[in-house]
């Protein structure tokens, strides 16, 4: 049967009682942070960790980190925010890449790339005492819920931290998301991360402006 994350959602966070547990929230950008910021910060004591070695080039990453933690320092929460840089270390993720580079967004290469940064996380809340963990990225209509939330759940087993089970761009979440980016002025890439997504952009951008 498929699952319903995000009412999976709602019922642990009617399970919480008041309580404010410790999230560890793995997060790839500012515009996808901001509703889930905005909509976790009321449940949970987050700690939001950029840990993103697919990005490339290295500019890029550092300017999306510097956008997350203006967000963070921004917007209004319950909660305070606090912030965690993982490692940048670009070679396991082009390790995992090998073979798959010229696989378009969506496919096996994005999954490993999944399986990368929630299990650096899950590693993180398992080291930092976290009660949770989770990641941002099933905000975007770019990104496999399914697969996020099944990798998860097996990190969940391994690391014996709970995974929280998600789908953030139900409930109009991508939407304000974009509304949140305007009102904060947030940077928004044109490409999802790595430098194959990169090329894809270009490759696109040159059709577009062949044909106008
Ligand atoms: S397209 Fe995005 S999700 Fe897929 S491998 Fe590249 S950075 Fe990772």
């Amino acid at each position: 049967m498929k699952r319903n994350y995000q009412k999976e959602l709602d019922s642990l966070l009617r399970g919480l009682d008041g309580k404010a547990p410790l999230l560890l929230l793995h997060a790839c950008c500012a515009p996808c942070s901001s509703y889930v910021l905005e909509y976790l910060s009321e449940y949970f004591q987050i700690t939001l960790f950029y840990y993103n070695p697919n990005i490339s080039p290295l500019t890029e990453y550092k300017k999306r980190m510097e956008e997350v933690k203006r967000l963070i320092s921004e917007l209004p929460v319950k909660y305070p925010v606090r912030f965690q840089e993982g490692t940048y270390d670009a070679e396991r993720f082009f390790a995992l890449a090998k073979g798959h580079e010229q696989e378009p967004e969506g496919g096996e290469r994005c999954f490993a790339c999944y399986a990368l940064r929630l299990e650096e996380a899950a590693q993180a809340a398992n080291a930092g005492g976290f009660d949770y963990f989770t990641t941002t990225l099933s905000i975007s209509p770019y990104k496999n819920a399914e697969k996020l939330n099944e990798i998860g759940s097996a990190l969940e087993k391994k690391y014996g931290v709970r995974y929280l089970p998600s789908d953030f761009k139900k409930r109009n979440g991508y939407k304000r998301s974009i509304e949140l980016s305007a009102q904060y002025n947030l940077y928004r890439q044109d490409y999802c991360g790595c430098v194959f997504s990169k090329a894809e952009r270009d490759r696109r951008l040159k059709v577009k402006n062949f044909s106008t």
